[in-house]
């Protein structure tokens, strides 16, 4: 049996009513939802009259109108806290970020979250743009012969090629291979293309997909069968300039997380064990799930030396010969790079909530959506089309300072029911408006990230809003930073090594970097059920830790050849602080 499509089932929403299908407990939950959905309703309500509020509050939870049968009507039917992979599909498909597909490990991804990936193909294209890196276009397939020619490369691919190899019901004469990765797909044209030091450097990009047919449990964004990412590969005639490359890429990388998704993010560099395939040095930005205390890689930059140059003949004459003087050919320096839609479910976990998706105002579809409130059964239809007009003059001031509004002008449905659709997609900022606000000359505001209200005078509405939607991004950062360093636990003595990573904390520790040393860090901080003292707790990873970077940013504390190293089963001195800990 398949056992992850069984996994997935349940989240896969056929349009029924999540009750019908849901366990005893989900409906327990549901309801719960239900009452505090309620309770929040009844609360905020405040601008439109008690009597109306109520009934809306009412109609928002728990009375679907006619229109709405056969549609989900529950929120998001479990805690973050209590099942953070439930609320993860949850949070995604019901905000309307993802699908399901009939094929296990691949996903649709639906214009909310592709218009994520758009912003990021914009912004990280245009900054590799102006360091002169141009986009071009690969094939998807790739000869068996040459996907081999790199052996400790496709030693680390192997088990995940998807291979081709029936043209109808005609069996290929010769099998072929999706690119899992496109060096070996590029670098033969790199080597017939790179015929003098003057073609140097050579730096192209691609945003495609790629196949890695995994075994493990997929999960969208994070590991999936087939996804979209960029790949930049270089060719240069110094291994400076090709390092200075791989720093400065990791920073676009770093600010792909930190200025659009408000992620934060470490900067550092792998170990021997965990750098790419066939490279000199990986450098990495990793991230942070604060409710499962794990890390996450974020994106990587490789330095790959002269490896591949090596193998795939990637030469040039010296340019330092003289004229007449026959100096050997040099082979060029190259680096890769890589950036993957797991940029967005990094997002989504690190910003989501109970009530739903959580998008930072930068790379959200809608910024701001104005509902109209305070119509009851006794407003005329005069009244009724004069507020809609309002609204849509609102938008219009909105829309010409380039604010990405939308207005909430959908009949049959309540603003409570209207609140919440918005909120569990994730949109940064909600504009009420009412025949209050109008007869005060504002707007009511509430925001995604945070409980409460506000206002805004109409005659300030456009800067008021940029500047709200500004406070909200960078508030998002600010909250997520803060619980990301207070989990970064700084520590010298073993005995608290595996605590710290149960407290779902990552852990920097004084470490000689060998492999050896890593397997018996995971060795050791494996949780072993039946001598484990710490309570059973079904939430946490039973897995060991694996360094996720040796941080650029080194506290002090760690002498070279001095300090030991934090495994006790090592002798080695320490080299410098690691960051170890539970990931992805
Ligand atoms: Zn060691």
């Amino acid at each position: 049996m398949d056992t992850e499509m069984a996994d997935q089932t349940p989240a896969i929403n056929l349009g029924r009513a999540e009750g019908e299908k849901s366990s005893k407990s989900a409906q327990k939950k549901a309801e719960k939802q239900e009452r505090l959905a309620a309770q929040k309703a009844n609360k905020s309500a405040t601008n439109t009259t008690k009597e109306a509020s109520r009934s809306e509050a009412r109609n928002a939870v728990s009375k679907p109108s006619k229109k709405l049968e056969g549609v989900e009507l529950v929120g998001i039917t479990v805690a973050r806290e209590d099942d953070f992979s439930g609320w993860y599909q949850q949070v995604l498909t019901k905000g309307d970020f993802l699908d399901y597909y009939d094929i296990s490990g691949c996903y649709i991804l639906k214009p909310a979250s592709y218009f994520i990936w758009k912003k990021i193909q914009a912004w990280f294209g245009d900054k590799i743009e102006k360091i002169g890196v141009d986009d071009c276009a690969f094939p998807l397939f790739v000869s068996e012969e040459v996907l081999n020619r790199e052996k400790a490369h496709i030693e680390g691919f192997a088990a995940e090629v998807a291979w081709v190899t029936h043209a109808g019901k005609t069996p290929l004469e010769k099998k072929i291979a999706i690119r899992p990765t496109s060096e070996t797909v590029m670098y033969p044209y790199y080597a017939k293309w790179i015929r003098s030091h003057r073609d140097l450097p050579l730096r192209l990009n691609q945003w495609n997909s790629v196949v890695r047919w995994e075994f493990k449990h997929p999960q969208p964004f994070l590991r999936t069968r087939e996804f979209h990412w960029q790949e930049g590969h270089t060719a240069h005639l110094r291994q400076r300039e090709a390092q200075t490359e791989v720093r400065q890429i990791l920073e676009f990388y770093a600010g792909v997380y930190e200025q659009l998704l408000a992620v934060p993010v470490i900067r550092g560099r792998k170990t021997e064990k965990e750098k790419f395939a066939g490279a000199d040095y990986t450098e990495t930005v990793e991230g942070f799930i604060s409710t499962t205390g794990r890390g996450i890689q974020g994106g990587t930059s490789h330095h790959l030396g002269q490896n591949f140059s090596n193998m795939f003949g990637i030469t040039v004459e010296d340019p330092s010969g003289k004229e007449g003087e026959k100096k050997p050919p040099l082979n060029v320096f190259q680096n890769s790079w890589g950036l993957s839609t797991r940029t967005i479910g990094v997002m989504v976990m690190t910003h989501g909530d109970d009530r739903g998706l959580v998008v930072p105002p930068r790379v959200s579809r809608r910024q701001v959506v104005i509902v109209p409130v305070g119509i009851t059964a006794k407003t005329s239809e005069q009244d009724r089309a004069a507020l809609y007009e309002q609204v849509d003059a609102l938008a219009l001031v909105l829309k010409a300072a380039d604010i990405r509004v939308e207005t909430d002008l959908r009949e049959g449905y309540s603003p409570g029911w209207k609140f919440n659709d918005w909120e569990q997609k994730g949109l940064p900022l909600r504009l009420e408006f009412g025949p209050k606000d109008a007869a005060a000359h504002q707007v009511t505001t509430s925001r995604r990230d945070i409980e409460g209200k506000g206002t805004i005078q109409i005659s300030e509405l456009a800067t008021g809003v940029q500047g709200l939607l500004d406070t909200i991004q960078k508030d998002l950062y600010d909250r997520a930073d803060e619980k990301f360093k207070s989990h970064v636990k700084k520590i010298t003595n073993w005995d608290d090594f595996v605590p710290a990573l149960n407290s779902k904390n990552v852990c920097l520790i004084p470490s000689c970097l060998t492999e050896k040393c890593e397997d018996e860090i995971k060795d050791l901080s494996a949780r072993k059920e039946e001598n484990d003292d710490t309570p059973q707790d079904e939430r946490a990873p039973s897995m060991g830790a694996k360094s996720l970077c040796i941080p650029f940013d080194q506290p002090e504390g760690v002498v070279k050849g001095e300090t030991a190293c934090c495994n006790p089963q090592c002798k080695n001195k320490a080299e410098a602080w690691c960051l170890f800990g539970r990931s992805y």
